[in-house]
Order: structure tokens, then sequence, then C-alpha cells
């Protein structure tokens, strides 16, 4: 939630861990063996994990996202990521690599506009409704028309990380507020920690597995804390729901621990 920040291409990226995994005697199965132990990382629905702990869930936050095509050609888009808080939530824009541009409006179910994702004038009503965003997608040269999407942003956590025969590293364990930017980095360091917990249990040590439980729990505390921090810099739209919601995020981060049930 500080310091500068990257735009990752996300599909070179993955070709890359794919290919730094084949490159390895590392076998990659197409179906499901019997297995001791097993990570789930399979992202927010932890389809292994979900069969013996529940997901407690700390807010509702949910995304409806486009990605907008370049059609001025003869602009040159400034590569930039840009968000812009509104009444009702924040919007996200950031260039991508391919000149593509991801837009985003994060909000809560109940202040997400109807049919914002079956419904192009919605989408484009809301979206002209910012300053900011508006004008630089305008001046850039993206078409606003766009199929929308809509995806769970939420904070949540696995009550359990780990049981006996499975550890859940990444999403399937934690899910953050996308304007942490703390996914991806957490995916990575706790996908290598769970793994090396594996090895270790494998061995007859079972100290690793615990404190890889731990250290989730403590970089959950950390984030409830700063989250909540950088949710009270947005004053002006202090009595909507939405940021009403977030401000009081503050005894939440005290006791560091999301406080609904999914
Ligand atoms: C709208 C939005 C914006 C975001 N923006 C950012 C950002 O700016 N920065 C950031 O750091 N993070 C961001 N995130 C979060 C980031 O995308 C995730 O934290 C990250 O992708 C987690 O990685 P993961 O590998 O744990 O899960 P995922 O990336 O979800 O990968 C899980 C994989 O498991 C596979 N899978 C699922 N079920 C099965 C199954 N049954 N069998 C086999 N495979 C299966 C899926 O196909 C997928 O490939 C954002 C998230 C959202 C929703």
């Amino acid at each position: 939630m500080d310091g500068t920040g990257s735009v990752i291409d996300r599909a070179a990226f993955e070709q890359m861990l794919f290919d730094a995994v084949t490159a390895t005697d590392i076998r990659i199965l197409a179906c499901a063996p019997q297995a001791r132990i097993v990570i789930d990382c399979s992202g927010r629905t932890a389809v292994i994990a979900r069969g013996f702990t529940d997901r407690l869930s700390a807010d509702q936050l949910v995304a409806a996202y486009a990605f907008l095509e370049h059609v001025e050609l003869d602009v040159e888009p400034t590569p930039t990521t840009l968000i812009e808080a509104v009444p009702d939530g924040w919007w996200y824009a950031s260039l991508l690599p391919g000149g593509r541009l991801a837009l985003a409006l994060f909000a809560d179910p109940d202040t997400l506009p109807k049919r914002i994702a079956l419904d192009p004038r919605v989408w484009r009503g809301a979206l002209d409704e910012t300053h900011f965003v508006r004008e630089w997608i305008a001046s850039a040269g993206f078409d606003p028309a766009a199929r929308v999407r809509l995806a769970s942003a939420g904070t949540s956590r696995l009550e359990q990380f780990c049981g006996p025969a499975w550890v859940a590293a990444g999403d399937a364990a934690i899910t953050f507020d996308p304007l942490s930017s703390q996914g991806m980095t957490t995916a990575l360091w706790s996908g290598r920690k769970a793994a090396l917990a594996v090895l270790a249990r494998v061995a007859g040590d079972e100290q690793p597995m615990e404190r890889y439980a731990a250290d989730l729990g403590d970089a959950l505390g950390a984030y409830l804390k700063q989250r909540a921090i950088v949710y009270r810099y947005e004053e002006r739209f202090a009595e909507q729901p939405f940021w009403r919601r977030r401000h009081a995020f503050i005894d939440g981060a005290r006791a560091g621990t999301p406080s609904r049930r999914a």
C-alpha cells in the first residue's frame, strides 16, 4: 500500500513461471494422483481447503471491470495507474503491456450501480461521473465501450490455513483488497513457504508448517491495519455507505481478524 508499483504482463509472467517449472525435473500431471499432502493454490475458490475449513469474509468488495481497446492510434497513452475515489467506491485504470487499459469500479454489492454488467449505458453513466479517469480515457484515445464483467474482490481468509493433509497458499489462503496490490506478492511468498513447510513435514518436522500458519496470520493482521489507514485518507465521502463501512475498518484492524462468515 506504499512505495512505487510495477505493472506485470500477467500472461508473460505466468508463462515464465511455467517455463521455469518445465525446465526442472518436476512432472506436471493432468490427472489427480493419490498424494500424502496437497498444497491448495486454486485461488479464491480454494477447491481443496474449502472441504476442511470455512472462509471468513471481512467485507463484500466487488469489481465491475473491463479491458478497453486503444482506438486513437496516433495518441500515445501515458503508462500509468490511476485511482479515483467516488461516493460509491473507487475506480482503477491501468495501462497494460500490449496497449489495453484495465478499468474497474470497486464497490459494495449495494453501492454498485444496478445492471452495470448488463447495460452499457449504466457502465458509461458511472464512468461519466468520474473526473480524472473519464478525462484520461478520453484524452488517451480508449473506447469506453467494452464487455463488463463482475468479480469478487473482498478481503477474506480461511479459518485454518492448513490441516493434516493439506495447506493453502495464495488467494486460497487469504484474499486482499486490490487497493493493497498485495495479492501477487503474498501468493508468491506463501507458495514458496508452503512448499518448504510440506518438505519439512514429510521429513518429520512440524515446526515450519506451524510457523507458516502463524506468519500468514501476522501478515493478515498487518495488512488489515494498513488497509484501515489507507481508506481513512478519503474524507469527502465519509457519510456515504461505502466509505462509512471502510472508516469503521479501524476496529476490525485492531482485532486483526475478518469478522463475518462468507
Ligand atoms: C479485480 C481484481 C484486481 C486485482 N488487482 C491486483 C493488483 O493490482 N495487484 C495484485 O498484486 N493483485 C491483484 N489482485 C489479486 C491477484 O490477482 C491475486 O492475489 C493472485 O492472482 C493470487 O494468485 P493465486 O495463484 O493464489 O490465485 P489465482 O491467480 O486465482 O490462480 C489460481 C489458479 O488455480 C486454477 N484452478 C482453480 N481451480 C482449479 C481446479 N479445480 N483444478 C485445477 N486448477 C484450478 C485457476 O485456473 C488459476 O489458474 C486482483 C484481484 C482482483 C479480483
